[in-house]
């Protein structure tokens, strides 16, 4: 571990906090007949006793990760709302009075949160690093680029933003600092930077180790991005608290002294540090949580499959990915993974082989589910309300709890 370094700070004194085992990339549903070319990388989780950044000692190449992956932010109601919410109150707050505002989006995806400012008058434009996931964009009138963000892409780029928006892909990147060097240079003088991270404190305190895997290579408090930011000379000058993605921090970033540092930031940043979050022994208890999960889930499923019920694993997940190879769950135990993305139709999980189906394919139910994509709670229980009533059990592996 002593050659790697740390991807905020350049420091080379780590920590283990949780190893989650050799598991092959968490995106990577497979055909059946591809099994054999399938590879295992290390998963564990590491903390800088430097600048308390917790983040993955291994990087599987960007370019094996986002060319061919199959994740589509378009396939759920709750995070169209999300996007469509974000929109609107960056309108309202920053862009009131502006002439053409225009938008540039990092790792912009199918182009879903782009349509919404688009919507509200908005000039775009997306980057998006996935082929197929581009192509989509540009044919529903979103104008993406399909490239990676980083330094040498913005300086090739003929104009300064008033908003940019790095929604779910600021943990991802490889190249961290040609990435912040771009942004501060495209962000016109009185811009906002709007980044959206899942919050450690908030894994932490729900116990989401399964928001572990390869492409998250980092895992930010407010403090670590903090220290980030300021690195690139950019400033932090809000933040709040978001649902999405299991517990989320949506932060507004500025140049130095552009804006006031708001009461809202003040207050979440007192409350990170009284919660310990960037403590050694705060991420230790996260750990011992995790192993804790896993002997209670493994439980639950040897009752049920004792007692001759069928489980079905509900969503594919990436963060289910890691669930499932970390405890060891297979076919023999999860009969079928139900999805809705079509792209993952008749493939099967990665590490773990179970096979997905489509869920308004089902021929026939299960006794029970295993709920992977369990950050959509409400969605999924609404929408099985009728299954509950019929007695089919949800068990939720990894539970949202109040602080969110
Ligand atoms: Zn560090």
């Amino acid at each position: 571990m002593s050659s790697l370094k740390c991807r905020v700070c350049d420091s080379t004194d780590f920590e283990l906090v949780l190893d989650l085992g050799d598991q092959p990339w968490g995106n990577g549903f497979i055909r059946p007949e591809k099994l054999s070319s399938e590879k295992s990388y290390p998963l564990k989780l590491i903390f800088c006793k430097t600048c308390s950044t917790s983040q993955l000692d291994f990087t599987i190449a960007k370019e094996e990760m986002f060319i061919d992956h199959t994740y589509l932010s378009g396939t759920t109601s709750t995070l169209q709302k999300h996007f469509e919410d974000v929109a609107q109150s960056v309108c309202t707050r920053f862009l009131k009075g502006l002439e053409k505002p225009i938008v540039l989006d990092v790792g912009s995806n199918d182009g879903t949160q782009l349509m919404e400012y688009k919507k509200l008058g908005c000039e775009v434009l997306g980057v998006e690093s996935a082929t197929y996931v581009s192509d989509f964009a540009n044919q529903n009138g979103i104008n993406t680029l399909n490239a990676f963000f980083n330094l040498k892409l913005a300086e090739s780029l003929e104009q300064k933003f008033d908003v940019i928006n790095a929604s779910g892909v600021f943990f991802h990147l490889e190249e961290l600092h040609s990435v912040c060097s771009g942004i501060k240079l495209v962000l016109k003088p009185n811009g906002v930077f709007v980044v959206q991270f899942i919050y450690m404190k908030l894994m932490q305190d729900n116990t989401a180790f399964d928001q572990i895997y390869h492409e998250h290579l980092l895992y930010y408090t407010l403090k670590t991005i903090t220290t980030l930011l300021n690195r690139h000379n950019l400033e932090m000058f809000d933040a709040e608290i978001s649902e999405i993605h299991g517990g989320s921090v949506i932060g507004f970033i500025g140049h130095p002294g552009a804006r006031p540092i708001s009461d809202r930031l003040t207050n979440l940043i007192n409350e990170e540090n009284e919660s310990g979050a960037n403590s050694i022994e705060r991420y230790s208890e996260f750990a011992k949580a995790a192993h804790e999960a896993k002997t209670k889930t493994l439980a639950w499923v040897d009752f049920n499959l004792a007692n001759g019920k069928v489980i079905y694993g509900l969503g594919a997940p990436v963060k289910g990915n890691t669930l499932l190879n970390f405890f060891r769950l297979g076919p023999d135990k999860i009969k079928f993974l139900t999805e809705r993305n079509p792209l993952r139709k008749g493939l099967v999980s990665p590490g773990m082989h179970i096979p997905v189906i489509m869920d308004n394919e089902l021929t026939e139910k299960p006794d029970a589910y295993l709920v992977l994509a369990w950050n959509f709670k409400a969605e999924i229980l609404k929408r099985h309300s009728e299954d509950v009533l019929n007695g089919m059990e949800f068990y939720f592996p990894v539970n949202p709890g109040s602080k969110t």
